[in-house]
């Protein structure tokens, strides 16, 4: 064997140790960076849904609508419902199957439509939320525990108001 033959042979190897190395580069590239996260984990933190009481006026952007918040494992609200993560908490990681820390700010009015929140001024429950104006209206087809309930609500809310 001569030299020349030996120089050949190793720089035709490592021509195809190059192809291999090339092949390993894309399929690296495939994957996600480890230190970054995927985008969309980093946009299901921001709220983007408007919610703005009615009765009150608060308003807040909140993650979600809906009765099964995706942060809240397990979670089902009985009625479609404005729900915020908490702002204050880290959110779990994701292998971690546990539910987040999240506030249900408000639902809609059963007979209105309108969205309010749960402060005891704004919306009562009976079967389904209604917002207070509506309740007023509606309490005299409901059973006279339901209407005294929402009578001392409606007092107590009252009382605020002057109050204030
Ligand atoms: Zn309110
Ligand atoms: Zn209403």
């Amino acid at each position: 064997m001569s030299q020349d033959q030996i120089f050949n042979d190793d720089d035709a190897e490592s021509d195809l140790r190059l192809l291999d190395d090339d092949g390993a580069d894309i399929q690296r590239l495939k994957l996600p960076a480890p230190t970054e996260k995927p985008e969309d984990d980093v946009d299901e933190r921001i709220a983007r849904i408007e919610f703005h009481c009615s009765v009150c006026n608060m308003h807040e952007l909140v993650h979600y609508y809906g009765k099964e918040p995706p942060f809240g494992l397990g979670i089902r609200f009985r009625e479609d419902s404005f729900v915020m993560r908490d702002p204050f908490q880290a959110p779990p990681p994701r292998w971690q199957s546990k539910a987040e820390y999240y506030v249900a700010l408000g639902v809609k009015c059963a007979t209105c439509g309108k969205p309010v929140c749960k402060d005891a001024a704004c919306s009562f429950y009976y079967t389904q939320t209604y917002c207070l104006p509506c309740g007023s209206v509606q309490l005299k087809s409901w059973p006279v525990e339901a209407q005294s309930k929402l009578r001392k609500q409606l007092a107590a809310s009252k009382q605020k108001e002057q109050s204030n």
